[in-house]
């Protein structure tokens, strides 16, 4: 591993394809590695209307709050604003014959969407994002342990 990373990068996370498999489902490795995308209409969060934070499937990186998010019929979860624009990464994807502004997890890379310049005030932003890209933390669930690392807890 490269000892010079910089201070914002100290937080990164960086797993060989092997890691990556064993800690994401199929269908997040697609997406997340991928850069694939899931059919519209058919994620767990794209009506989701619950109060708390997305965080990165990959990484666990806070990215959007569910007071961001909004119904852009799309069929794909919606928001006009990062928690934080530096815990994403932007990057020009010229891929399928268009060109449109990808949108990354700056501390994985894991790939969640694109961004759009068609969304709502206050910020004009439609940030795209697959459901398979984010795992939901809903608010009022501080009991859970913090370090809760080891993947999305049972329901019993
Ligand atoms: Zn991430």
């Amino acid at each position: 591993m490269a000892e010079a990373d910089t201070g914002d990068e100290a937080d990164r996370l960086e797993l060989d394809d092997d890691g990556w498999r064993e800690r994401l489902t199929d269908e997040q490795y697609r997406i997340l590695r991928q850069r694939g995308t899931e059919p519209p209409f058919t994620g767990r969060h794209h009506r989701t209307k619950v109060a708390g934070t997305y965080r990165c499937a990959g990484c666990g990186n806070p990215l959007f709050r569910s007071e961001a998010k909004y119904e852009s019929g799309s069929g794909w979860p919606s928001f006009f604003r990062p928690t934080d624009p530096d815990r994403l990464r932007n990057r020009t994807d010229h891929s399928d014959s268009m060109v449109r502004t990808e949108v990354l997890c700056a501390r994985c890379d894991g790939h969640l969407g694109h961004v759009f310049e068609d969304g709502p005030a206050p910020t004009g932003l439609r940030y795209c994002v697959n459901s398979a890209s984010l795992d939901l933390d809903p608010d009022g669930d501080e009991d859970v342990a913090p370090d809760g690392s080891a993947g999305p807890a049972e329901i019993n």
